[in-house]
């Protein structure tokens, strides 16, 4: 396996592979969630690459980019037990050689990028999907994979991909959870001993509110922010700091309607500074 750090590299190199090549973004701290995109992109590409990049353009001036997990080299024996072909990693200057905030930006539209997470997190997509640019415009892949993990995420590249008329194929990849249901995340390396026994909550809580909007077969989204309320409330009796639970239309997370064919609960919730994200569909 390579281990390429300059674009120069990256790019000669790239230059000689003549088969499809698959890309899975990540900014490391490498778990089985990022494992199994590996092993879905090497399913579908000849060559599959893993880039490691710790994005700060996507991180806001209170969140945690001095403190998010570094482990590069337990990610590069990881990456080589799986079969990876070639590891990026770039530096800072290498990705913004005139700083992140001179960057020329790639702005996803507001009714996909500004709501749940963009809400919360302003600019957090913009800061995605101009580094997702970059990236694409360097490693070249004829296929990328994205977690349903970060569902909204997944949603605005497949629009951005689209929109700037990208030729690659987009794959999403099912959440890996913890025996206990919780989400595999970098940032549950934060959680004490008793966040992480509360934690799993959230997935619970979820298929609770799951099966009660299966059973009610509503599509108005009045009746079911009904169905909701006291399901937030059981997330705040749990210590969550709730920020949202929404049911949105899986295809556009906009407002369930009668045209929705696919019903999909997002959640995003706080154990003191930690914050959480977690979704699932309403089959
Ligand atoms: P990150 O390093 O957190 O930016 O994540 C890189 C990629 O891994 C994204 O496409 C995430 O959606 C995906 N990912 C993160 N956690 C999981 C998980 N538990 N299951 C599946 N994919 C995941």
């Amino acid at each position: 396996m390579l281990v390429i750090e300059t674009i120069e590299d990256f790019r000669r190199w790239r230059q000689e592979e003549k088969g499809t090549l698959a890309l899975v973004p990540t900014m490391g701290a490498l778990h089985e969630g990022h494992l199994s995109l590996v092993r879905i992109a090497k399913t579908i590409a000849d060559k599959v690459v893993l880039y490691i990049f710790v994005n700060p353009m996507q991180f806001g001036p209170k969140e945690d980019f001095g403190t998010y997990p570094r482990t590069p080299e337990k990610d590069i024996e990881a990456c080589q037990k799986e079969g990876v072909d070639a590891i990026f990693m770039p530096k800072m200057s290498e990705i913004y050689p005139e700083g992140k905030d001179n960057s020329t930006k790639v702005v996803p539209p507001a009714f996909l990028a500004d709501i749940l997470e963009g809400h919360f997190r302003p600019g957090f997509f913009t800061g995605v999907a101009t580094v997702l640019v970059k990236f694409f415009s360097i490693v070249q892949p004829d296929a990328v994979i994205f977690g349903e993990k970060d569902y909204q995420q997944l949603l605005i590249v497949r629009r951005f991909i689209q929109d700037l008329n990208l030729p690659i194929t987009v794959y999403g990849a099912p959440t890996v959870r913890e025996p206990d249901g919780l989400a595999v995340a970098s940032r549950n390396a934060y959680l004490s001993k008793e966040q992480r026994a509360i934690a799993p909550r959230i997935h619970q809580l979820l298929q609770e509110a799951a099966a009660k909007l299966q059973k009610a077969q509503s599509k108005n989204q009045d009746e079911m922010e009904q169905l909701l309320k006291p399901i937030r409330q059981k997330f705040k009796e749990a210590n969550f700091e709730l920020q949202y639970l929404e049911s949105r239309d899986a295809d556009n997370l906009q407002p369930v309607s009668p045209q929705t064919k696919k019903i999909i609960l997002l959640v995003a919730a706080k154990l003191d500074s930690i914050r959480l994200i977690d979704n699932l569909f309403v089959s």
